[in-house]
């Protein structure tokens, strides 16, 4: 039977819907939190937000992660900032325009309700974080300041150097410490979440293997919350760290929860290229570098060639033979147009054959002009952390003298080519953050909520903490007001043995293939089908061949995938192996998902729905809705689409514009 959607959006006008639902929730006694438990599986930004805020409320906390420490979160990888409205630099900005230019930047595939709860709440964040301590970089009077991020023309970004995840989970560990400390938040490091527990259609419980042990436990609570990241490794190069993962994700919609616009990926543009097919990892130079550095092209084809061999350097190309392509087609907002307007013009750029390294597919950021107008030491203070890191794996230092030509000085730039790095879709939430399976909640990177189609720089690491401190603690009372009554369950219920046998039969089975090939020679193969045929540029031809080619990848795992060791105690190709189970239904999903979205939109661009200046061309009248995909039983069979009607009481839906 085909699933009901009810995004559960309050009624009133759009600035007056989170005032009002935190009005009228149902809210949970101080005497009643104390019988309540609650699993929190993950420890980044939103998952440590969640777990310290919801402990401190009163109560019980049971908090997971992989890795050997909360602060170990990918989390801390985040570099450029994070967005509020506060309008410290009294250019304009407020929370409306927050609000508009995220739904804008999502190309109008945004709910407009979530997206103005969470420019309402940006300011909340920025002094719940001053307050933890946070180091944000401040002005020489002492202000906090600001920088500008892409798809604004105000300066909203927080920032601290190139480290801004790293303090604010930091921030956020302080806080979840407190908690530990009082015994309130039971903290699981080295477990990874394999199942969720259904008992009477609510979530009540997981199943957890100690990655030590190889141990399967059990562990029961009144609401499960998962912040377990994003799935953008499915692409097997990509800037996120190596153990993110979607399997949480992705056991919650084998269970029942449904999986959002899951086509909806971000490719970065600002990342440093693939230099070899030996590489397992992309790393990201911020977006906030593009306040600064200026992107570019030759616009002779000779030039480029001459790069691409090695014969010239960019600092033998003058200011007029270079092609500034993003200033060109979008005066109004330059190098800061958003990262998918970005990434395509780059691609455009390099197809046509003006990439500058020796694959040609490279662009440059070049610092020259700032650098001439406010000194290297500016420079290096705004991105020291960034100039090193790109020193380190290219062996060449951005701001380092190149050459003077009619009396400019041009300074070595960056090489930059675009990448994944985020993902907007995931699990299905209602405006509660609460999945399609009651009891069952989703937060951070790991839900679908707030960023349409394109997610703008700077706005996730707002999203995960709106989401952890000031949205969940609140939404979450609503569902468990009236749990206090049930008495705790116990993990020896048929339906925990029946959800950790299955576990146990699956990791049997993996072990059992005893075939020829290795997760990550399998992952990268996966990788390759999904940025070839679900990558950048999309067709129809290409996602029909994309999903045989993922079909038969999952034939070849199941039937040739070589485990070594034993699945007692510590084995990570194990571990691995299971994420790459995941991470080829989860491809799948993205497939489905793009090949019926007969539209492009945000970071899904379908080559035969552009305008005729190659930007993306959207279809409002047949595609104005959240594609929401529901498991049908078994790996092998299609995912139902069911849709949830977007419905824009406030903005006006119109074609995206950077121009003017
Ligand atoms: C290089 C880089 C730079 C970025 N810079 C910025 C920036 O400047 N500004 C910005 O807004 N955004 C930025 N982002 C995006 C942002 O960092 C992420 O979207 C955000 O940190 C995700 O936070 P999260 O809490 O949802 O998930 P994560 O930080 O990914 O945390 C996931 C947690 O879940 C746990 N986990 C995962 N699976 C399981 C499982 N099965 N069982 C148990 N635990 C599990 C992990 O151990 C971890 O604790 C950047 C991203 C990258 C890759």
């Amino acid at each position: 039977m085909t699933k009901k959607i009810d995004s559960r959006i309050p009624e009133g006008p759009i600035a007056e819907k989170w005032t009002n639902y935190k009005a009228h929730q149902r809210l949970v006694n101080p005497k009643n939190k104390l019988k309540l438990d609650v699993i929190v599986v993950g420890t980044g930004l939103a998952g440590a937000s969640a777990a310290a805020s919801l402990a401190e409320m009163g109560f019980n906390v049971y908090n997971f992660c992989i890795q050997d420490s909360p602060r170990r979160a990918h989390s801390i990888a985040a570099q450029g900032g994070i967005n509020a409205a506060k309008n410290y630099q009294n250019d304009g900005d407020s929370v409306y325009r927050l609000f508009y230019d995220t739904v804008k930047g999502g190309d109008y595939r945004a709910r407009e309700a979530n997206v103005y709860r969470l420019a309402e709440v940006s300011n909340n964040i920025i002094d719940q974080c001053v307050a933890q301590g946070v180091p944000f970089a401040r002005e020489y009077g002492g202000m906090l300041a600001n920088r500008s991020f892409g798809g604004a023309q105000v300066s909203r970004t927080f920032y601290a150097k190139g480290q801004t995840g790293q303090q604010l989970l930091l921030g956020a560990y302080s806080s979840l410490s407190k908690e530990v400390q009082k015994g309130k938040v039971k903290l699981f490091t080295r477990y990874e979440m394999e199942d969720v527990v259904i008992i009477d259609g609510r979530a009540r419980g997981i199943i957890a293997k100690n990655l030590v042990t190889g141990k399967l436990e059990r562990f029961s609570a009144n609401a499960v919350v998962i912040a377990t990241g994003g799935y953008g490794n499915a692409y097997f190069l990509s800037t996120n760290a190596m153990g993110c993962n979607c399997t949480a994700a992705i056991q919650c919609y084998r269970k029942g929860a449904m999986m959002a616009n899951p086509s909806y990926v971000q490719i970065h543009p600002t990342c440093i290229p693939v230099h070899g097919d030996k590489q397992s990892k992309l790393t990201l130079m911020s977006e906030s570098l593009r306040n600064d550095g200026r992107i570019w092209v030759p616009k002779k084809l000779e030039d480029a060639k001459k790069l691409q061999k090695g014969e010239i350097q960019a600092w033998d190309i003058p200011e007029e033979d270079r092609d500034y392509y993003l200033e060109r087609r979008y005066p109004a907002f330059g190098n800061l147009v958003p990262r998918d307007v970005a990434s395509r013009a780059a691609k455009e750029r390099c197809d046509k054959g003006f990439g500058v390294n020796n694959t040609g597919l490279a662009v440059f950021l070049d610092f020259s002009e700032s650098i001439n107008r406010l000194g290297l030491d500016a420079m290096k203070q705004r991105y020291g952390n960034l100039f090193d890191m790109y020193e380190e794996i290219t062996d060449v230092y951005p701001g380092d003298f190149g050459k003077e030509i009619n009396g400019v000085k041009y300074y070595k730039p960056m090489m930059i080519f675009p990448a994944i790095h985020y993902t907007m879709g995931g699990v299905w939430v209602d405006y509660e953050l609460q999945t399609s399976i009651p009891g069952l909640f989703a937060i951070g990177e790991c839900n679908f909520s707030d960023h349409g189609a394109n997610r703008l720089g700077a706005s996730a690491l707002m999203q995960g903490l709106a989401d952890g401190y000031f949205v969940l603690p609140y939404t979450i009372q609503n569902y468990l007001a009236d749990q206090a009554i049930w008495p705790r369950l116990s993990t020896d219920m048929p339906e925990f043995d029946a959800a950790e046998k299955a576990v146990a039969a699956e990791i049997d089975r993996l072990m059992n293939i005893k075939g020829k090939r290795s997760v990550d020679s399998i992952h990268k193969e996966l990788g390759h089908i999904m940025w070839e045929h679900v990558g950048m540029g999309r067709t129809k031809e290409g996602l029909e061949e994309g999903l045989k080619l993922l079909k038969d990848l999952r034939k070849e795992f199941d039937s040739n995938l070589f485990i070594p060791g034993s699945k007692e105690g510590l084995n990570v190709e194990l571990d691995k192996a299971i994420h790459l189970r995941d991470f080829i239904l989860m491809g799948e999903l993205v497939a489905y998902d793009a090949l019926h979205r007969e539209e492009s939109c945000g970071g899904h661009f379908r080559e035969e729905h552009q305008t005729e200046e190659g930007e993306a061309k959207r279809d409002d009248e047949n595609f104005f809705y959240v594609g929401c995909w529901d498991y049908q039983g078994s790996d092998e069979k299609a995912p139902e689409l069911i849709k949830e009607p977007l419905n824009y009481e406030i903005i006006k839906v119109q074609q995206r514009n950077y121009k003017n």
